[in-house]
């Protein structure tokens, strides 16, 4: 038995106690098995508003928001706990979101638990104070002295698909800045944060109500924090329709809100790339956790002399990829996180039938799967930049091949998206290259396979795909307020 899960299933953590839902509790599904795997605490509203006053009162009442020193001292007893515990958290993650093993030492898990060290260090080493000098207004000479504050009570609502990776990537720098936090997890991965209510509570010595953690299955209850006036910010990371939601019920109270919503990256490929490189890397990434990646290039943009074969070669590449057992060390596409959301990927693979797109490998589930939410990495040609399944996020195993007629063309191409998260550019001629850099609208961009994710690197989108940036310190000062002291000099 996993130690983090209690056989009468994880708790919310509200105001430094594990406590049970006031709606009773709800089943965890395992998406590989299709079999309810335990149960989670499901929150009431009373247990949200509970929550919230929590985090108003431990803001409001303590010296969290003040003590630099021990925010990072906490962060690092966090940090420790999740490691002690990486082996019972990877079978949790595993079972509960599907994600293939092989990436639970990576962004799955291990990778964002050692993260919270940069949020820590950060705590310390951060200028909360910069002494702007004397200036001489109206005949009064003053000292003037800028001071970073936390901006108060966040409350963190989050996604399935790395859920450990995006929990962390808000709770480390809203608490690293001195912020409270109520988490209001996805409904299909509440275990992963309730697991760290149980090591909050019994490895840590963060003072009661600076986290809170609500699990349930009813969505209400992330629009219930966006309403409330007791919270002064939401960060949100979730689809572009609901982030237009939280933005649109914060705006009532004028809460700051941070998203980091859908995308539909390009990946550019110039006509002197090498382009069998170019085209396996890209096609190998979209099957990576079954394509449930914000931030993967699912549009492979080539020059059309080269079309031909960059689909052999992406039909090699996805055609190897086969979708399966995610607890085996050797899978990088595991299942779909739920039924609903392969439903969505099978809608999408008939849009590109009904529209007369080619299905060149996958375009269905594995026969080899009696049971799991399994869909085959599938490699769709023959559509045009505007089709839906080029301008729509699908989140699936998806890759459509789109050919371009040079450098403007394909940036005219990557940029014809009302998204703008990521992207990719492939080729030789560094003039090139960047004149494609410079041209597309994205938030992060790999060159010939560099991979920009990593802690002080900051990570969001341009246009539709968010506001703000997480990660790197400036993730960390999207959870700051600026005041202004100004004294006689
Ligand atoms: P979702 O938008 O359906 O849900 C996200 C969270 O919002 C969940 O916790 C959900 O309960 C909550 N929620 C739903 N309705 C709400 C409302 N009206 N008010 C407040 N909260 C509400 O997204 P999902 O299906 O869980 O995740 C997949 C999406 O997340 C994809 O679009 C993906 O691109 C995006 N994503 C973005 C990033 C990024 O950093 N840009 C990272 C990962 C995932």
């Amino acid at each position: 038995m996993n130690s983090l899960v209690p056989a009468g299933g994880t708790s919310l953590l509200i105001d430094g106690k594990l406590v049970p839902g006031g709606s009773g509790v709800f089943a965890t599904i395992n998406p590989a098995t299709e079999e309810e795997i335990g149960t989670a605490a499901n929150a009431s509203a009373d247990d949200m508003d509970a929550a919230i006053a929590a985090a108003r009162a431990a803001f409001d009442g303590t010296e969290w928001s003040r003590d630099h020193a021990f925010r990072a001292h906490c962060l690092r007893q966090l940090r420790d706990a999740m490691r002690a515990h990486s082996e019972e958290l990877r079978e949790i993650t595993v079972a509960e979101v599907g994600a293939p093993v092989m990436l639970t030492s990576g962004p799955q898990l291990e990778g964002p638990v050692t993260d919270l060290t940069f949020a820590a260090d950060l705590a310390e080493s951060y200028s909360w104070e910069t002494d702007l000098g004397t200036a001489e207004q109206m005949g009064i000479t003053s000292r003037r002295v800028i001071r970073r504050e936390a901006v108060g009570v966040v409350g963190a609502i989050t996604p399935w698909n790395f859920p450990h990776q995006i929990n962390l990537a808000k709770l480390g720098p809203a608490l690293a800045a001195g912020n409270t936090v109520v988490l209001k997890p996805a409904p299909d991965t509440p275990w992963c944060a309730a697991a760290l209510g149980s090591l909050i509570i019994e490895h840590t010595d963060i003072p009661a109500g600076v986290i809170n953690i609500v699990t349930s299955d009813d969505h209400a209850l992330g629009a219930r924090l966006t309403e409330d006036p007791r919270v002064d910010m939401i960060t949100f990371t979730g689809s572009t329709q609901t982030g237009r939601s939280v933005m649109a019920s914060a705006a009532a109270t004028l809460k700051r809100t941070f998203l980091e919503l859908g995308g539909k990256s390009a990946a550019v490929v110039l006509d002197d790339a090498d382009i069998g490189t170019a085209v396996g890397f890209t096609a190998f990434s979209v099957a990576v956790h079954a394509g449930q990646g914000c931030a993967l290039t699912t549009r492979l943009l080539v020059p059309r002399a080269a079309y031909d074969d960059a689909v052999a070669a992406a039909a090699k590449t996805l055609s190897g990829l086969r979708a399966g057992d995610p607890t085996d060390p050797g899978t990088i596409c595991g299942p779909l996180i739920s039924a609903r959301q392969r439903d969505r990927v099978e809608r999408y693979i008939e849009i590109a039938r009904a529209e007369g797109g080619q299905i060149v490998t996958g375009g269905g589930r594995p026969a080899d799967r009696e049971r799991g939410y399994f869909v085959e990495p599938t490699l769709i040609t023959g559509l045009p930049n505007t089709s839906p399944v080029a301008q729509e996020e699908i989140f699936g195993p998806v890759l459509v091949v789109i050919p371009h007629d040079g450098d403007a063309d394909a940036i005219r191409l990557a940029n014809e998206s009302p998204y703008g998260l990521s992207g990719s550019v492939w080729g030789t001629d560094p003039e090139r290259i960047e004149r494609v850099v410079a041209g597309v609208r994205t938030g992060t961009l790999g060159v010939n396979g560099g991979l920009w994710y990593h802690a002080d690197a900051p990570f969001g989108g341009y246009k539709q795909s968010g506001i703000g940036r997480e990660m790197g310190v400036a993730g960390f000062e999207e959870y700051l307020e600026t005041k202004l002291v100004a004294s006689p000099a």
